[in-house]
């Protein structure tokens, strides 16, 4: 059974990013002490906590997909930060995706958020808090000029406050957003610079940024990734991104996912026989 379980799980894997995975169908929190397992686009969580849906600080978005978990070091710092978004009175936070009940791939989507340590959080601080409506059917706001180079009129200065808030959190270690965002970002930062070393150019998050945590201590075994390189990371990086594509360059290949982390199939193994 167990065998014949596996060999399913390795097909689903094997198929496009697309295809449903097992990890859907683990609908609560494996329990026991939060444990963060694996790298964050390979990997799952037990002892996940759910992110009270219900809060004066922020709203949460797609609550039918559930992917509203996560290790109790993201729940807080969603929970910090939209405090300190609160009290500047920058606009009401909206949650996207974090991870689902024991992490894992999702089936549509992005192939990290599956160690319980990512969430999307999206660049549009509304005025007023959005209806059920608006929140299960969100329409996402592009920041980003149809060319990619530069920002939009849909670009505010409190965006940039609410990227720099993030960074500023200790237990982050990197937010994703479109070179575009960055660029603008480099531009308005002025002397206090620290901050934008943590902020990564990325394909996408035109809408939203995406927050990545470092591993929790006692997670052993979480796999961190290297710290981004030195600097404020707004000079030859940041124009690379920009750069026309060199003639004969190679495109990138979409690789299969690597196996599993051992603990990681274990749970899938116990939980869905
Ligand atoms: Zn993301």
């Amino acid at each position: 059974m167990k065998k014949s379980l596996s060999v399913l799980a390795a097909l689903l894997f094997s198929t496009s990013l697309l295809a449903a995975t097992p990890w859907q169908n683990i609908r609560q929190p494996v329990s026991g002490p939060a444990q963060s397992i694996g790298a964050f686009a390979n990997g799952c969580i037990i002892g996940a906590q759910q992110l009270p849906l219900k809060s004066s600080n922020y709203q949460v978005m797609r609550q039918d997909q559930r992917r509203y978990f996560g290790h109790p070091d993201l729940i807080l710092f969603i929970q910090r930060l939209s405090n300190q978004v609160k009290g500047l009175q920058l606009g009401e936070v909206l949650i996207g995706d974090m991870g689902m009940a024991a992490g894992g791939r999702f089936s549509s989507g992005h192939a990290s958020h599956q160690s319980g340590l990512d969430v999307d959080i999206w660049l549009q601080l509304p005025k007023s808090r959005w209806s059920e409506a608006m929140l299960l059917k969100p329409q996402p706001l592009d920041l980003v000029s149809a060319d990619g180079r530069s920002v939009n009129r849909n670009w505010q200065p409190q965006l940039g406050s609410l990227v720099k808030l993030a960074a500023q959190d200790s237990e982050v270690t990197r937010i994703f957003v479109a070179p575009a965002i960055k660029k603008q970002l480099c531009a308005e930062a002025g002397g206090d610079r620290d901050w934008l070393h943590k902020v990564r150019p990325w394909f996408g998050h035109r809408a939203h940024m995406h927050v990545r945590l470092r591993c929790p201590p006692d997670s052993r075994e979480c796999q961190e990734q290297q710290p981004p390189p030195a600097g404020d990371g707004c000079g030859a990086e940041l124009d690379s991104w920009f750069a026309p594509p060199k003639p004969g360059a190679a495109k990138p290949v979409k690789r299969q996912p690597p196996p599993l982390p051992p603990s990681c199939q274990a749970l899938l193994d116990k939980h869905l026989l």
